[in-house]
């Protein structure tokens, strides 16, 4: 791949580098860096596919459903907001790409039609509706069958193109992630930008004989967004001048800056259905869920199922945000494309979006987080290890239930806060600022939608995946 020079030039160099601290220089260096996180989860998936196809079929006793629908749900959204992607950077489904580097086999381009995140839109909706219809929670057996079809899916992908197809185009997680790290305190970019507008190879992207470059085509002088960044740190491996740089910056510095993404249909929707899914992911929980449910009783469950969350993760943010992008046009005056409307605010719903996601999540991992302890005590009592005593079921919550709804509120609070922040400075930083009043239409829609989330969290909650829920 050829690029030209490096924009935004002159940019100032980063006063903080996390890549110069010795460990983390050490581990960005190293050949095989990203294999060492990458074996523990590699392990950790072993054990969720041997303890799902083979363990007690209760979801709160098994490893499998406990592990990934309380732990790595609950540990992940911690983490993008504490640090950054780092589930993508130790993901073992992106082993297959590694080794097929080292096979030297080089794949297709992935179709330039496809080059966008149209795809991963449908996957991302559709795994939302598969984890209802199938009730994957609460059962074991096909947790495990999503975690092979997910090594499966990323092996043939991997395999057969060149770029990391399935991490960018397609994986519904790494979408939950890549949006979620956008307002997360870490972004790759470089040392010194004079170095990279000489230099020739452009290693980075390129990669080199030894070292693949940036197998989601990022190039680091001119990231501007933690979209698409595995946090792999190859770029930083296989430039030759050490300049790559992990920088810390303000949460909301990517999402206030109009620059930041370009102007598009798919990006922009891919933010409102990530928004409107951590409502529909939460109302599925819900006692007024199952009152539509029966309401709409004489259709088949996945028929049912199949209109609830096409209206609700597909449709609504499709029209909602159409409309409000039409209505803050016509009342600014002005004569951009509507495209450049929507694209311009839609991704600011993402600090409130991903405040909805901590807030279910972490309600989850509040109230179950030491299930694991029981269960792991049983699954190496069933494994011939003679530990002392019985596993402890009564073992769950970390936090006083009463706290939950307080901080609920509070994150959802500090979310909105931060997506009315983010769209008034995108507004006031573009070539021509619209008037406030332009904003009221966005500013209402991340209310409403603030509003609807401590509305479902105000209602009871089924309590899934620990032994409250029997
Ligand atoms: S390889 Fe290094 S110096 Fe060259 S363009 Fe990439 S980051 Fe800059
Ligand atoms: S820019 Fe590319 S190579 Fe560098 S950390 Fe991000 S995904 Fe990996």
């Amino acid at each position: 791949m050829h690029l030209s020079t490096p924009s935004p030039a002159g940019r100032p160099a980063p006063r903080t580098n996390l890549l110069r601290w010795p460990v983390l220089r050490r581990l960005a260096r190293a050949p095989r860096g990203r294999l060492l996180l990458q074996i523990p989860l590699l392990l950790w998936a072993l054990l969720v596919l041997y303890d799902g196809f083979t363990g007690p079929q209760v979801a709160p006793e098994n490893i499998a459903t406990v592990s990934v629908w309380l732990h790595y749900r609950g540990i992940v959204v911690l983490v993008l907001l504490l640090f950054g992607n780092l589930f993508c950077m130790a993901c073992p489904f992106a082993l297959p790409r590694s080794l097929a580097h080292r096979l030297s086999l080089r794949g297709w381009r992935w179709p330039r039609r496809l080059r966008n995140k149209w795809v991963a839109i449908g996957a991302f909706a559709l795994l939302l509706l598969l984890y209802e219809w199938l009730d994957l929670w609460a059962s074991p057996w096909l947790t495990a069958w999503v975690t092979v079809a997910y090594f499966v899916a990323a092996f043939a992908l991997e395999a057969l193109f060149e770029e990391s197809a399935f991490c960018k185009y397609v994986c519904p997680l790494g979408s939950f992630n890549f949006l979620s790290s956008t307002i997360s305190p870490m972004q790759i970019t470089v040392q010194d930008s004079d170095i990279c507008r000489t230099c020739p190879g452009k290693e980075c992207v390129n990669g080199s004989a030894a070292v693949p470059g940036c197998g989601t085509l990022l190039f680091p002088p001119q990231l501007t967004s933690n979209m698409d960044c595995v946090f792999c740190l190859d770029c930083a491996r296989a430039c030759p001048y050490e300049n790559v740089a992990l920088v810390p910056r303000s949460p909301l510095a990517e999402l206030s800056d109009p620059g930041a993404w370009p102007l598009r249909w798919d990006l922009g929707l891919l933010a409102l259905v990530f928004a409107f899914a951590a409502l529909s992911n939460a109302f599925g929980m819900a006692p007024p869920f199952y009152d539509l449910l029966e309401r709409l009783g004489a259709m088949p469950i996945g028929l049912r199922l199949v209109l609830i969350f096409g209206a609700l993760n597909l449709l609504l943010p499709a029209a909602t945000g159409l409309g409000v992008a039409a209505l803050s046009r016509a009342i600014s005056g002005s004569r951009e494309l509507l495209r450049h409307n929507f694209g311009r605010y839609a991704p600011t719903a993402l600090p409130l979006a991903f405040a909805i996601w901590l807030a279910h999540y972490g309600f989850h991992f509040a109230t179950g987080a030491l299930a694991l302890i029981p269960v792991m005590h049983a699954f190496l009592q069933d494994h011939g290890l003679a530990l002392a005593g019985r596993p402890d079921w009564t073992m769950s919550a970390i936090l006083p239930f009463s706290w939950l709804l307080p901080l609920q509120v509070i994150a959802t609070l500090l979310g909105l806060a931060g997506s009315l922040y983010a769209l008034d400075r995108r507004a006031g930083r573009t070539a021509a600022p619209p008037s406030r009043t332009a904003l009221l239409p966005w500013a209402i829609l991340w209310l409403l939608l603030a509003f609807a989330a401590i509305a479902i969290f105000s209602l009871p909650m089924e309590m899934r995946g620990t032994r409250f829920m029997d």
